[in-house]
């Protein structure tokens, strides 16, 4: 069968290749390939910066946000040939720690978790996979290739939930929600904080055009300025730029007990302006958490089928803005200026 496959750490190593289909010991339920979304982190991996082969070997399948359809569910599934099913991304550590031992693997205490794709277990991107039944996600058929969404909404699904949680220590009526940054998360974010019944604003540095036009059509609001020029103190914060300056300004707006949750990751870009100390001060005065959150667990992925089973299918399909076929893959990881997802289609729905 064909995969997309990549030498981890060295760059210019990504090709479709023939490999042998997945064996038994891979999982005993067999999925064909639908579609594989394309990510920020398959590109780090394709340029060398990231990756981890599986153990022993020298090329690690890629892909991570998949969908595919039921060929073979195996003796104990419950699942049913033609079912459109998702694969969960991260395993449990060996140990296990105390957070994977009860499931929570996204919680890992130690690091040593895997993860399709990316960490030490192939991922989507071949002709066809297998998965273990508890690692598989089936989802609303009526979704379509829309469900190569789940990934992305089952790590919003976690973020929401954390800010949810958090938000119960205190009586707190939050009305105002903002995200920072509109790309697939940032978006899945707004809708979903759209079905909890909050006001959504949306910030990015991109001013108009299809991102301006899904947040409307949200009924949300999208702003292309600074966070500090915003004129209202948003009651949570969903961070999903990992920009610096960003994440500094929203720390220095949110209202008082207000939730902060960073969902990016950046590098470098601290601004001079807001010692730490200053930062802390102003979380102390108004009650402000500053919460991080990745990943998701099982719970988080169940939850996020549920949301997209319920979102508007037309407005997400404006989320795919580009299908290419696999042996276009070098071309799907392009980033090009009006990409929202890129999806990797491999057989029809
Ligand atoms: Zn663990």
């Amino acid at each position: 069968m064909k995969a997309i496959t990549v030498e981890p750490k060295k760059t210019g190593t990504a090709k479709l290749v023939d490999i042998p289909e997945p064996g038994l010991h891979e999982g005993s339920v067999l999925v064909q390939a639908i579609a594989v979304g394309v990510c920020g982190t398959d590109v780090e991996i394709v340029e060398g910066k990231y990756g981890w082969p599986p153990p022993g070997q020298q090329t690690l399948v890629l892909g991570h946000e998949s969908l595919g359809r039921v060929i073979d569910p195996g003796p104990s599934s419950g699942l049913k040939r033609g079912d459109l099913v998702v694969g969960i991304v991260r395993r449990p550590d060996p140990v296990p720690c105390p957070n994977c031992a009860v499931g929570e693997w996204d919680m890992c205490r130690n690091g040593l978790y895997t993860e399709r794709g990316i960490k030490e277990i192939h991922g989507f991107m071949s002709e066809y996979w297998r998965i273990e039944p508890e690692y598989a996600i089936k989802i609303d058929p009526t979704l379509g290739i829309l469900g190569v969404l789940l990934e992305p909404s089952s790590v919003v699904a976690k973020a929401l939930e954390q800010v949810s949680l958090i938000g119960r220590r205190s009586f707190w009526e939050p009305k105002t929600a903002l995200i920072t940054g509109a790309g697939p998360v940032g978006l899945l974010a707004a809708l979903f904080a759209k079905l909890y019944g909050l006001d959504v604003h949306v910030l990015d540095r991109i001013v108009g055009g299809l991102k301006a036009d899904l947040v409307r059509e949200l009924g949300g609001t999208y702003h292309s300025g600074s966070v500090k020029d915003l004129d209202f103190e948003p009651d949570t914060i969903l961070e999903c730029t990992g920009v610096g300056q960003v994440i500094s300004e929203s720390v220095k707006k949110i209202g008082a007990n207000g939730i902060v949750c960073l969902a990016g990751i950046g590098h470098g870009g601290a601004t001079r302006e807001g010692s730490v100390a200053d930062v802390a001060a102003s979380a102390v005065l108004r009650n402000n958490v500053i919460v991080g959150s990745v990943n998701a667990n099982k719970r988080h992925w169940y939850r996020a089928s549920q949301f997209l089973a319920r979102a508007d299918r037309k407005w997400l399909a404006k989320l795919i803005t580009r299908i290419e076929r696999p042996e276009n893959f070098a071309h799907a990881l392009q980033r090009k200026p009006d990409d929202i997802k890129v999806v990797i289609q491999f057989s029809e729905v």
